[in-house]
């Protein structure tokens, strides 16, 4: 693991501007006894299992996301946190159903998987001929005899990358091709899926059709059928038989918060994960174990509080929000209605349960100095400096960003992510108690800083 050496090279990096800051020193001492406090516990990994094994999946829009809620807020109250909130947002709700493809004139039966909101087939399925494209930049440019009438498969690579940059890469190719598939006059689009596994798991995931534009079929193949499919295409004419069977309908989601409230009103650290997942796996790395780090992470200064009777500064307030796989949809409404809230900083964790190994920051410049001091009490768990102050955060603080929050991103090794991402494979087997509890440590002394502070964090 890197580590940054002294606060000297971290202040260096950020550019401070000269400040002094009252009980710099107990603050610092105070969030590297609770980092290391909450290394040696395993609060996250108790809520983990029983969140997994207890709830399961919590598809968007389902009773078992509606299970996933009242879990939240039943252990929520059980760490101490007050001020228990559960606010209702509509979405169209999804339903998976069935999927199955055969190339015509051959015994495969390809492995494959709906897209969320996802149109379905008629009953009986289509039969129609396939065509391949490397990447959505070929597709775009491919004339209508290509598109129109046929199945459009798109064969874009993801790679494996330490900080999941090829998954915000590739991610155009399964969030718009469905759509420009459907506005084309094709009867189905396949993508290869966004995953780095060569298992027969395709990975589901999120796509949308703007208003006006009718869903088609939209799905993902896993890795070994996609390249098989490929081969056939290079060989010559392709033709599918292809039976999809999603359904939507009206439903309704909920963000859940709770709070540890500050000794001065109004100033609002925000801290969570999703609380929604896809059906398919047991949304465990993603999001469970966001959720549970933040909770965990919540729970450690709780105690703190309790045990010394001394609250931090600004509430702080663990959001898990609904529906983030059908495009955060939980975190928009959030942001609407929390609009007038003075919320100074936001953080996410949405990147499974690997160590932290980076952070960045998006506040005020009076703000950076407050990244200086975490970057020393989280370089002891060999987390780096603050790169950049152009930090994006989890995608649920995006629209709190949006209307001036600060944001931290605590940056989580994603080398093994992809491989279960949105699969039957993302369950609690998959995740490394040592690295989970590190992912507490480091939320927990950067909440534990923020919220003792009283430098001035939003961008507007
Ligand atoms: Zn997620
Ligand atoms: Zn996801």
């Amino acid at each position: 693991m890197r580590r940054i050496t002294t606060l000297a090279t971290a202040a260096c990096l950020l550019a401070l501007p000269a400040m002094a800051q009252p009980a710099a020193n107990d603050r610092l001492a105070t969030a590297a006894q609770l980092r290391d406090g909450a290394l040696a516990g395993n609060k996250a990994w108790g809520l983990l299992t029983n969140l997994t094994d207890t709830v399961g999946q919590r598809l968007a829009g389902s009773e078992a996301e509606a299970r996933g809620r009242a879990w939240a807020k039943a252990e929520l109250q059980k760490l101490g946190l007050v001020n228990i909130r559960e606010e209702a947002f509509p979405l169209t709700a999804w339903e998976r159903g069935q999927a199955s493809a055969t190339l015509v004139g051959s015994n495969h039966q390809l492995a494959l998987t709906a897209l969320g909101t996802s149109g379905a087939t008629p009953a009986g399925g289509i039969t129609a001929p396939v065509t391949c494209f490397a990447s959505l930049a070929a597709f775009r440019a491919a004339p209508e005899n290509q598109v129109k009438g046929r199945i459009v498969f798109i064969d874009h690579r993801m790679t494996v990358t330490q900080d999941g940059s090829s998954y915000g890469v590739n991610g155009a190719v399964r969030r718009a091709a469905p759509a420009l598939g459907a506005q084309r006059g094709a009867v189905a689009v396949l993508i290869r899926s966004l995953g780095t596994d060569y298992h027969r798991n395709p990975h589901t995931g999120g796509t949308v059709f703007p208003a006006g534009v009718s869903p088609i079929p939209a799905l993902a193949l896993a890795l070994p059928d996609a390249e098989l499919l490929a081969r056939r295409c290079a060989a010559g004419q392709v033709a599918m038989q292809l039976l999809a069977t999603p359904i939507s309908r009206p439903g309704q989601s909920a963000n859940v918060s709770a709070e540890i409230p500050g000794s001065v009103p109004g100033e609002v650290v925000v801290l969570g994960g999703h609380l929604d997942s896809w059906d398919q796996g047991q949304g465990v790395f993603d999001d469970g174990a966001g959720v549970v780090i933040t909770m965990a992470a919540a729970a450690a200064i709780k105690d703190h509080v309790t045990r010394t009777g001394l609250a931090p500064r600004r509430t702080i307030r663990v959001v898990l929000w609904g529906a983030e796989e059908f495009g955060l949809i939980g975190s928009r409404a959030y942001a609407v209605a929390h609009s007038q809230e003075n919320i100074v900083l936001a953080g996410e964790s949405d990147a499974g349960a690997d160590r932290i190994f980076t952070f960045d920051s998006k506040v005020a410049e009076t703000g950076l100095p407050l990244f200086a001091e975490m970057a020393e009490v989280l370089a002891p768990l060999g987390i780096d400096a603050a790169r950049t102050n152009k930090a994006g955060g989890g995608p649920d603080v995006g629209p709190l960003a949006a209307v001036g929050a600060g944001i931290i991103d605590l940056g989580q090794d994603m080398t093994r992510y992809f491989n279960v991402h949105h699969t039957p494979d993302d369950t609690l087997d998959k995740v490394d108690r040592k690295q989970l509890d590190q992912n507490v440590a480091a939320w927990t002394a950067a909440i534990w800083l923020a919220a003792t502070d009283d430098r001035p964090l939003r961008t507007k």
